[in-house]
Parts: structure tokens; sequence; C-alpha cells
């Protein structure tokens, strides 16, 4: 079957027409880049991927990792993919040159990591993990802690996890109970069972560095009570060699829905009472730390979920092409020969809104990438600020958006194969299993919800959200002066949204400040959903906007690429956005139904 994992034109659209990413190499940091230097990189990634990576997807998904009680056994394919990631210099594409990286802008980083989740989430998941886990220690660790940990996950001779899951403690992290003891030489004797810990046991590497969620004995309970480990399977010596096997131990792997390449673990630290942590950073700061990544691991959630579902797309598009089945409604002579099923508009519906979906999801993901890209790098104070505020309120919805509508476009994506899409046969069912997990890891969606209505909009007196009408509004004035009528129109019906989102947010707020919090929080995830429409829009008619712009000039395929940007945004004001006023209605109205249903009545 052949991998199919992104359209490329529209990649070189998102970051060159839309985000203007070559600006970004007048800053200092990105002198030595050029388009050049970015296609380079967006192309080797794209051979490994294809290479590497997507050729054993489907044989991964198969055959599982299997635990002996000793060790844990996976397909060779995967050592020798992440081998070549490594070989690379994916594992510090954004990194600094002095610390073995490209120093590549984040934004096309995450392009270029955004391949291999459509080739192989789960053989991607292993380096990614290593880059998030080393992201933390680079942040925080401590002088001696880069020295031995660092340099290693960065070259991908060590891997990395993220242990914060308790059996007891998923969403709710307060009530963690893993125990860390001072012990000797600075050093803590962790304690404690987590659960579902993605690469948390393998043969991939020298080491795996698990970093741990743990409570310091004697510090406040709740989340306040809560530090981060470095907890290594062997134990690294101050030189850097490496030492004993630490006490942590498998349990046993769980056997999952999808993402079945990468091993889901139950890991015991401490049976023995012999498991050695060191602390990053400061006691009782683990959340705070964790969370300080959590725009970029967040915005990595979101990007995966919007390529699993982007490959699907494509896959439904060419077997659209392809497949012939029945004929027009207007002419069913059954001696005509059959049409190509792309030819039936309700085909066309399926294909338009996956397409709204994921290509709305890639530009607004690699929007926050931007972001990043602005916070840490922009000369400007002022940009920088903006920028943080804006991954603020975006980051719930960069993460909660595509792992909703991107999972839909890879359920449309079956449909369109008809009953072949639902065998095994075909990629799409994988890729929908696969998708399946983003709206539950890093924060489920209910969870994001909260974040987004319970903390971010009424932040520093909703700053946030004001910053991201006035963005909005600006693309509006914008629209207003365009030559089209049509997106003149789609302009005032996103002002009308955002209006009609304000004055919803603030009357949840003031019902929040009268004390009536769980009410105003009750119906929590349909703002969440009902934002991210009106987000999106907002990324759709930006698309548009460069799309009507270069339209007389472009030529052949050129001119078909804009034409269906220009449709696309089309479905989506007259399709998707509408849905927002219904949705608007109901948390205006601050509907009970779901909060006055009783368990006792289901
Ligand atoms: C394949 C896979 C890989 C994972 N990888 C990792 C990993 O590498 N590291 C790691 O630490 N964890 C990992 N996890 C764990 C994951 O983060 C948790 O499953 C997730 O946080 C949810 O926790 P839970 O499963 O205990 O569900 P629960 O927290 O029990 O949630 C169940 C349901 O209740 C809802 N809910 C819970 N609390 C509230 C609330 N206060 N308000 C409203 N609704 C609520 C949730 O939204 C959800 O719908 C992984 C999970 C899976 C399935």
């Amino acid at each position: 079957m052949t991998p199919r994992l992104i359209n490329l034109r529209d990649l070189q659209f998102v970051l060159y027409e839309l985000l203007e990413v070559e600006a970004l190499t007048s800053r200092a940091r990105y002198v030595d880049h050029s388009r050049e230097t970015f296609d380079a990189a967006i192309d080797t990634a794209l051979k490994i991927a294809t290479e590497q990576f997507a050729t054993h997807n489907g044989e991964a998904d198969e055959h599982e990792p299997q635990f002996d009680g000793r060790s844990v056994r996976m397909i060779p394919q995967v050592k020798t993919a992440v081998d070549a990631f490594r070989r690379a210099g994916f594992m510090a594409a954004a990194k600094d040159y002095d610390s073995g990286g490209m120093q590549l802008p984040l934004t096309v980083a995450q392009a270029c990591l955004a391949l291999f989740n459509s080739a192989n989430v789960s053989t991607a998941a292993y380096p990614f993990l290593t880059i998030a886990n080393a992201n933390l220690i680079e942040a925080f660790g401590s002088e001696d802690q880069k020295r031995r940990y660092l340099k290693a996950l960065l070259e991908g001779r060590f891997m990395g996890t993220m242990a914060l899951t308790e059996p007891q403690a998923g969403s709710s992290l307060s009530d963690i109970k893993t125990t860390a003891t001072p012990a000797e030489n600075g050093r803590y004797l962790v304690s404690g069972n987590k659960i579902f810990i993605s690469a948390g046991d393998h043969e991939l590497a020298e080491n795996i560095v698990h970093l741990v969620l743990a409570r310091i004995r004697g510090g406040p309970p709740g989340v306040k009570g809560i530090s981060l480990f470095i907890v290594p399977k062997y134990l690294v010596n101050d030189d850097g060699t490496q030492g004993a096997r630490n006490d942590v131990a498998t349990a046993g792997l769980i056997h999952k829905m999808g993402y079945r390449g990468t091993t889901s673990t139950m890991l015991n630290f401490g049976e023995k009472g012999r498991c050695l942590g060191e602390l990053v950073g400061q006691p009782h700061q683990g959340l705070a730390c964790m969370f300080h990544m959590m725009n970029e691991a967040r915005i990595g959630v979101g990007l995966g979920a919007v390529m699993l579902g982007y490959s699907g797309y494509l896959h439904a598009l060419a077997y659209a092409r392809e497949r012939q089945q029945g004929r027009s409604p207007a002419g069913k002579d059954p001696l005509k020969p059959q049409l190509r099923i792309v030819e039936h508009a309700d085909v066309r519906r399926m294909l338009l809104a996956q397409k709204v979906y994921v290509e709305g999801g890639l530009a607004l993901c690699l929007y926050a990438a931007r972001l990043v890209d602005d916070l840490y790098t922009s000369d400007s104070e002022r940009t920088r600020r903006e920028a943080a505020l804006l991954l603020d309120i975006l980051t719930p919805i960069v993460k909660s958006w595509p792992s909703q509508y991107c999972l839909e476009a890879n359920s449309l994506a079956i449909q369109v194969h008809g009953g072949y899409g639902y065998t095994r046969e075909y990629p799409v069912e994988q890729l929908y299993r696969d998708n399946r997990l983003n709206a539950i890891h890093e924060g489920t969606h209910g969870i994001q919800a909260l974040d987004l209505l319970g903390r971010k909009v009424g932040m520093q007196d909703g700053a946030a959200l004001q910053l991201l009408m006035r963005e909005i509004d600006r693309t509006v004035r914008e629209a207003r002066k365009c030559e089209s009528p049509e997106l003149r129109r789609y302009g005032e019906e996103l002002a009308h949204a955002m209006h009609g989102l304000m004055e919803t947010t603030r009357n949840l707020l003031c019902a929040g400040d009268k004390g009536e919090i769980d009410f105003a929080l009750a119906n929590a995830a349909l703002y969440l959903e009902m934002t991210g429409h009106i987000v999106v829009g907002w990324i759709w008619l930006r698309q548009a906007l460069a799309a009507v712009a270069r339209l007389a000039d472009a030529h052949g395929t050129d001119g078909d690429f804009y034409q269906g940007k220009l449709q696309a945004c089309a479905y989506f004001f007259r399709w998707e956005l509408p849905k927002t006023r219904h949705q608007n209605d109901l948390l205006n109205n601050m509907d009970r139904t779901c909060y006055e249903m009783q368990p006792s009545w289901f």
C-alpha cells in the first residue's frame, strides 16, 4: 500500500504562505537557515518516514511487543527506524548547535516530526517521548544531570518516558501516591506503581530515563506536594558510565486498541526498597515543571491527531478517485460505465469534511508552533508576551480540536471506503484506532475543557481571550477589504460568532464568580468544542485570504490548489461554523440537562 503521509503542497502553503516561516531567518538564532535548509530537513524526514517508518506500520500493529517476564521483544524494524531517526539528527532538530542540534525553528521541526506520525505513530512515540523528556531535563535539570543524561538522550543512546499516571490518579494527579524518601548522596528512594507508561520498557537504547512524579514524604497534600524525579532503568555513574540495574520492574504490558507498537507498561518502583531517583528542579514543583513543557507536548499531541487524520484523508481521496460504483441520480442507464465514487456529491461531502478538519488542524497546530518560536526567539518583548498569552488560551484547543475532529476525519475515511474500509486490508481502520487515543492521553477532553473554561479564559482578567479576539478581529478587517464578497461575508460571520463567544464567556464567568462554579463548568466540553470551531474558522479564513491573493497568478495544479482552499473555506463557513450558533445558545442559556441528570436516572 502506498504510504500517504501529507500533501506537500499544503505543507509548503502553511509554512511559507500562511505562517511566513522564512521571515524567521532574520532572527539571530536562525541566520544560517533559509527556505532551502528548511525544505532539505522536511525532505529528509519524508524519506526516512516513508522508507523506514511507514514500511512496518501494519506489522507493528499486528505483532505487538511481548514481555516474557524479563525483557520486552518487538519486531526488529522498530529499532532500525528509530536508529535512522536518531542518525539523521531529528532527536535534536530544534536544539542548539552546541547541543548537537540543527537549531531549526520549532515550526519547521514540528513539520518534520509530523511526518513520522502519519507514517507510523507507534514507532514515532519512542523518539518523541525521548524529546519531551530531554526538554524537561534541559529546562529544569542541574548541570550535573544535563551532563549525564541530556547528551545521551539527544543522541538517542538513552530513551525517555513520562511517568505520571497511577491506577487511582489519572486525570486527578493530586491523588498521586508514589513516594520519595531522602537517601544518601542527595538521592531519593522512590516507591510506587505507575500505569499506562508509554515506552516504559524496551531494548531500543542503552538506558531508559523515567521522569517520575512522586511525593517527598512530609510535603504538602495535593498538587503542591508533587516533585519530579529522574529514575533511570540503569543507574548512571558520576562519569556518565552505566551503573547497576535500578529497582524498576515491569509488572506487565497493557494491550490496546491502537498505538499497539508502543509498549504500554505497568511499572513498579522500589519493590525491593532500592529504587534510586534524582530530584529535578525544586521540591514540590514537579507539576509546575511538567506543565511548563505542556505547550509543546500538547501541540505534539494535536499535530499527531492531525497527521493520522491527514493520512486517512489522502487514502480516502485516492480510493474515491479509483473506485467505480453506481451512476448519477439523473442518468441510471445500466449500459453506461459506473462512475468513480468521487463523482458522487455525497462522497465529495465526506472528502470536504475531512479536508477542512485535517488541513484546518495542520494550520492550527503549526500556527501554535510558530507562537512558540515567537515566545523564545522574538526580539520584541511585546511579541513574546502576546505569544505566551495566545499559547495559554490556544493550547487546550490545539490538543483537543484535532483529537475530536481529525478522528471524525478517520471515521469518514472508513466510510468513503465502504465495506473495504472496515477490513484490515486497508490502512484506514488502523489510523482510526491509533487516533482514538489522542482525546484520552495528555489530559482527557473533559480535563482540557475545564482548563480552558475554568482557568484560561478568566486568567489575568480575560487578557488571553481578549487578545485572541483582537487577532481574529484583525483578520475580519482584512476580509472586509477583500474583493471577494464571499470572504467579506465569512468575515462578518466570524465576527458575529466571536462576539457571541465573548458574551457567553462573560455570563459563564459571572456565574462562577457568584459561586455557581459546578454549574458554570458543567458544559465546559461544549464550550471547548465551540471555541475550537471558531478558532478553526478563523484559521480557514486566513488560509482563504492567503489563497485568494495568489489565485490570479496561479496556473495549472496551483490554481486547483488555491480553488480547493477557497471551496474548503466555503464548506467550513456554510456547514461547520453555523453549528456554533446552537452550541452558543445552549451555553448562554446555561442549559442544565446534563447537570441535573441524576446518576440513578440512567
Ligand atoms: C495508550 C495510553 C498511553 C498513555 N501514556 C501515558 C504515559 O506515557 N505516561 C503517563 O503518565 N500516562 C499515560 N497514559 C495515561 C493517560 O494520561 C490517562 O489514561 C488519562 O490521563 C486519563 O486517566 P484515567 O485513564 O485514569 O481516566 P480517569 O481520570 O478515570 O477519567 C475517566 C473519565 O472521567 C472523566 N473525568 C475524570 N475526572 C474528571 C473531572 N474532574 N471532571 C470531568 N470529567 C472528569 C475523564 O475526562 C474521562 O472521560 C496513557 C494512557 C493510554 C491509554
